[in-house]
Parts: C-alpha cells; sequence; structure tokens
C-alpha cells in the first residue's frame, strides 16, 4: 500500500543562516522569500514520503526530468494575514488543496490529503512567521507546487514527483490607493474551451497568456478581457475571474453577475467567496446574484443605455480589482467608478466585507488560525 501524506512524520532543519527582513514599503511580489521551504517527494509504489522544512535552496535536477518537457507542472496561490493580536490566519486554505488535488487529478500527478499539507503549511509558517508583514493589505504569499519529476523523454505518467511550498511577503496590490484599470477584450486568442484544462490552476494555462497581455500593453490597456466563442462570452480578466454590475433602469433592481463554471473557468476562492457573501449580505428585494453567462455585446448595450453600474476582477492577489473602461473593437466601453474612491461602491464593500473575515477583525470560519 502506498504511505499516504502525515504531517506527524516532518522533520525540520533550521537555516544557519536567516535572511534579513525587507521593511513593508520595499515588498514587491513574489520577489523575496523566506527562510524557510517545505518539501515531500512521492515516489509510485511508496507514496509520499518525508515531509522536510529546510532552508530555502536550489533543487538539482536531471535536465530530461518531465516538467521541463511536457508541463507536469501545477500550483496554488493562497496567503497567510497575522492579526491584531499576532495570530497567524490562513483564509480558505480548504479551498486551495482541494482545488490543488484536481488540478493534480487532471495531469496524473499524485493526490493527497490535503488537511495534513495545511498542517505542514501551518509548520512552516509558525517557523518564518517574522516574515509575515502586519498591517491591512500586507500578507504572506504561499505558493504550495507539484512537479512530476521522472527522469525520461517518453511521455508517461510521472511515476516520481514533489510537492514542495515556498512563501514571499507581499505588500497591498495598490500601494497607493484603488487604481482602476483599462481592459482590452481579446478575441484573436481564447485562454481555455470546453473539454480543456482551463478549470484546473496547471503552469501550462498561464505562458499562453502573456501575448495577449502584451497585445494589450502595447494599446494602452493593463489587462485582457478573456471571451470565449462566436457569442463572445466574458469568461475572465487577466489570471483573475470577473464580476459586473447591471441595474434594470425600470425596475431600479441590480444584478451582480460572474461567468458560471462550465470547465472553462478557474474556480476561484475569491470568487466563490464574494458569490457567497452577495447572497447572504445583500437585500433581495434589490438585488440578485447570478452565474451565468453574458456577452460583452450585452455589456456594451448595457453601458449605452445607464445600465451598467460597476465591474471588477476578483483574485488572491488583489481581492478585488475595480475596471473603468473596456477597450472592444473600436470602441471604449466606460464603467462607472466612484470619482472620489475610485472604485464601484459594491466593489469597495466587497473589499471590506474580504479584508475584515482575512484579517480576523470578524470572526468567521474561513479564517483558520495556525
Ligand atoms: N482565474 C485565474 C486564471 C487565476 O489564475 C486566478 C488566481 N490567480 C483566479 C482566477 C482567481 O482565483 P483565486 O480567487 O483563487 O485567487
Amino acid at each position: 500500500m502506498s504511505a499516504p501524506l502525515s504531517a506527524s512524520k516532518l522533520t525540520i532543519t533550521k537555516t544557519t543562516n536567516p535572511k534579513p527582513k525587507l521593511p513593508n514599503d520595499q515588498l514587491v511580489f513574489g520577489a523575496t522569500f523566506t527562510d524557510h521551504m517545505l518539501t515531500i517527494e512521492w515516489e509510485d509504489g511508496i507514496g509520499w514520503k518525508t515531509p522536510e522544512i529546510k532552508p530555502y535552496q536550489n533543487f538539482s535536477m536531471d535536465p530530461a526530468t518531465c516538467v521541463f518537457h511536457y508541463a507536469f507542472e501545477l500550483f496554488e496561490g493562497l496567503k497567510a494575514y497575522k492579526d491584531k493580536n499576532g495570530n497567524v490566519r490562513m483564509f480558505r486554505p480548504d479551498k486551495n488543496v482541494e482545488r490543488m488535488n484536481k488540478s493534480a487529478e487532471r495531469i496524473a500527478l499524485p493526490t493527497f490529503d490535503g488537511e495534513e499539507l495545511i498542517k505542514l503549511i501551518g509548520e512552516l509558517l509558525k517557523l518564518d512567521h517574522s516574515f509575515i508583514p502586519e498591517g491591512r493589505g500586507y500578507s504572506l504569499y504561499i505558493r504550495p507546487t507539484l512537479i512530476g519529476t521522472d527522469v525520461g523523454l517518453g511521455v508517461h505518467f510521472p511515476k516520481k514527483a514533489l510537492l514542495y511550498v515556498i512563501t514571499s511577503p507581499v505588500g497591498p496590490y495598490y500601494s497607493t490607493g484603488f487604481k482602476p484599470v483599462r481592459l482590452l477584450a481579446t478575441d484573436f486568442a481564447t485562454r481555455a474551451w470546453p473539454g480543456g484544462v482551463g478549470n484546473r490552476k496547471l503552469g501550462a494555462n498561464y505562458a499562453p497568456c502573456i501575448v495577449p497581455q502584451i497585445e494589450a500593453a502595447k494599446k494602452g490597456y493593463q489587462q485582457n478581457l478573456w471571451l470565449f466563442g462566436e457569442e463572445k462570452f466574458i469568461t475572465e480578466v487577466g489570471t483573475m475571474n470577473v464580476f459586473f454590475v447591471f441595474k434594470d433602469a425600470a425596475s431600479g433592481k441590480k444584478e451582480i453577475v460572474t461567468a458560471p463554471l462550465d470547465g472553462t473557468i478557474l474556480e476561484g476562492v475569491t470568487r466563490d467567496s464574494i458569490l457567497d457573501l452577495c447572497r447572504e449580505r445583500l437585500d433581495p428585494a434589490e438585488w440578485t446574484v447570478n452565474e451565468r453567462y453574458f456577452t460583452i455585446f450585452e455589456v456594451e448595450d448595457k453601458a449605452s443605455k445607464g445600465e451598467l453600474v460597476e465591474a471588477f476582477g476578483s483574485g488572491t492577489a488583489a481581492v478585488v480589482s475595480p475596471i473603468c473602461e473596456i477597450g472592444w473593437r473600436d470602441n471604449d466601453i466606460k464603467v462607472p467608478v466612484n470619482e472620489k474612491t475610485q472604485i464601484g461602491d459594491l466593489t469597495q464593500q466587497i473589499a471590506t466585507w474580504i479584508a475584515e473575515l482575512q484579517y480576523g477583525e470578524k470572526d468567521h470560519e474561513w479564517s483558520r488560525v495556525v
């Protein structure tokens, strides 16, 4: 029988060469890392080996290792926060390990007991807790990764794998307040398609996103809005899920809408949290909360009738990213933002709701103390 992943077997080797810590205002997303990392090897027939926390270090791998050739790689992104009492908290880590296992299944990498990985990440956070910056907007980004490490050029299922976790102290996405972004609606490239792997967090999904991003940047837009199919369905923005708010001119009723999880959309933890909070906290007499298909034509039409209220991207890095304009063919669709705050009113409300939970200012089962 293959050994399951077990946190109780953990070994810890502490660094003898601690890194200096950067002041908060010098933190750049994903540029510096903490003193330690977690690694766990897996082998077919043996199972998960001893989890190790050790000094952050390079890997040495044969150039024929399968991860370098056939993209046997998947990853996750979540954050740890320090609350005002100095506790370290993770936000919905169960959702990340669940998604990680779904990604692993899709590319024949080994799955594991997610709660065991959460315990191990907790041990890594305890050891490196002094790297977690304090204050609203500051956090420690956690990057669990799983790669195939079989050596050889034949394409086959990996008989060896390596799960590792590194962490990086990060500051607020918008250091000088919210900056709404201009998007270019892209229909020359497709991010994901039915039967594909767009709903899995595979590294292979990300490299092809860069060229459309560069094209958008050349035309003066910060990100691209991904469309799908003849109908030009709105799916995601850059590497975030996307929400739109509409208001029916006749009834005054508002709708918050995002694309449904049909296999082409990444199952964002932030997306799921926003849907739950909106369903729980918005007045149903005024609001509907929908996961449904909608197109760029619907957005264009609603904008022309004054029925487009606001729009934002959602993801772990920024939580919400307000949108102020969408380039589509020869038109720039204007998306309203509150002049004073540079963010839509509901977008701001959602950002506050989520931050209160992440920083443990309000008790909630989603925020887990390590
Ligand atoms: N879509 C894509 C393609 C992503 O890579 C991500 C994560 N960066 C998201 C959406 C948002 O997911 P989450 O809210 O879990 O960060």
